[in-house]
C-alpha cells in the first residue's frame, strides 16, 4: 500500500514509535528511524523494522535541537529522494506540580513534544507541496484533550500539538497533504513503565495497583493501548482511503475522552 513511499519517524526506536515504524515498513514504506537510545536498542529496533524487506536508515536527530531536524529531513529527502510521510513521535514526559515544576524539564518537553513537530513539518512541506502528495500523523494524547494534575508541560505541548495539527491541515488542505493527530491512552512503554514505581512509593500502594487503580482507571476498557494498534491506525491514515481525513484528532483510548 505504501510501496515507494518514505517515512520518517521520530522517536521510533523505542515504544509506540517504534510500533508506527514497523506497521509502515510492514505496509511497503521505506523508513528513516530515530531517537537516543543506546547503540544496541536502536539496532535491536532497525533489525524488527528490517525485516519486512523495505529500507531502513536511522538519524541520529536530537528532537530539541532545530538544525539536526532541519538536517534529518533535508538528508532523509537526499538519499530517499523525498519524505512523503512524517510521523512526529518523540516525546518525554515529567510530573512535577507546577509551582515546582523545574524550568529546564519545562522547556525540554516542550522542545521535544511540540516545537520538534513544527521544525520538521516546516522542513518537510515544501517538497511533498511539489510532489502533491504527503502524509503527517502527529502522535499526541488523550491529554491533548483532557488534563491530569502534575503534568503541566506535557498536558501544554499535547493541546499545542493538536492545534499545530489543524492549522498545518487547513493550510495545505488543496495540496494532497493531510495532517492528522491519533490521541493515544495508556500504552505500557518505557515511558509510562518508568511512571509505575515512583507512583507506587508516592501513593504507597502497590505496583498493581498503581496500574489497576491509577493508569487504567480513567480508562473504560481497563486495558492498555497497544504501539500495534497505533501502527494500523497510522497505515490507515497514510493510506489514500484517508484523503479526506485531515485536521482530525484521533482518539484511541480505549473511552477515556468519552466521558
Ligand atoms: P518511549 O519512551 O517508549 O519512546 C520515546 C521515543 O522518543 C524514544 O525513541 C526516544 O529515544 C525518543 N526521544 C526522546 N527524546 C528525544 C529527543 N530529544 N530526540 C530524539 N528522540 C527522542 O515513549 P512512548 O510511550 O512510545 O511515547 C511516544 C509518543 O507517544 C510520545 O509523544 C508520547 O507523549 C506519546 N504518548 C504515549 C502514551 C503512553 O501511554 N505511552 C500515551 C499517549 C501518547
Amino acid at each position: 500500500m505504501l510501496k515507494n513511499k518514505t517515512a520518517i519517524v521520530t522517536g521510533s526506536t523505542s515504544g509506540i514509535g517504534l510500533g508506527i515504524a514497523d506497521a509502515l515498513a510492514g505496509a511497503g514504506a521505506n523508513v528513516i528511524m530515530n531517537g537516543l537510545g543506546s547503540a544496541a536498542q536502536n539496532s535491536d529496533a532497525m533489525s524488527r523494522v528490517a525485516a519486512h524487506g523495505t529500507a531502513v536508515t536511522f538519524s541520529p536527530a536530537d528532537m530539541t535541537k532545530p538544525d539536526e531536524i532541519a538536517e534529518m529531513v533535508a538528508e532523509a529527502g537526499k538519499t530517499n529522494g523525498a519524505v512523503d510521510i512524517l510521523v512526529n513521535n518523540a516525546g518525554i514526559q515529567h510530573v512535577s506540580p507546577i509551582d515546582e515544576f523545574p524550568v529546564d524539564k519545562w522547556d525540554a518537553i516542550i522542545a521535544v513534544n511540540l516545537s520538534s513537530a513544527f521544525h520538521a513539518i516546516r522542513a518537510a512541506l515544501p517538497g511533498m507541496k511539489a510532489r502533491g502528495w504527503g502524509r503527517i500523523v502527529n502522535t499526541a494524547s488523550a491529554h491533548s484533550l483532557v488534563a491530569s494534575p502534575f503534568k503541566g508541560a506535557y498536558v501544554a505541548a499535547k493541546h499545542g500539538i493538536a492545534g499545530l495539527t489543524k492549522t498545518v491541515a487547513l493550510e495545505v488542505a488543496e495540496q494532497g497533504i493531510t495532517c492528522n493527530a491519533i490521541s493515544p491512552a495508556y500504552v505500557l512503554t518505557p515511558l509510562v513503565e518508568q511512571q509505575i514505581p515512583d507512583t507506587a512509593k508516592a501513593r504507597g500502594i502497590t505496583e498493581e495497583e498503581v496500574v489497576r487503580d491509577v493508569l487504567l482507571a480513567a480508562q473504560p476498557t481497563r486495558q492498555f493501548v497497544t504501539p500495534e494498534q497505533i501502527g494500523a491506525l497510522a497505515v490507515h491514515l497514510c493510506s489514500d482511503a484517508a484523503a479526506q481525513i485531515t485536521g482530525a484528532n484521533l482518539s484511541i483510548d480505549g473511552g477515556w475522552t468519552a466521558q
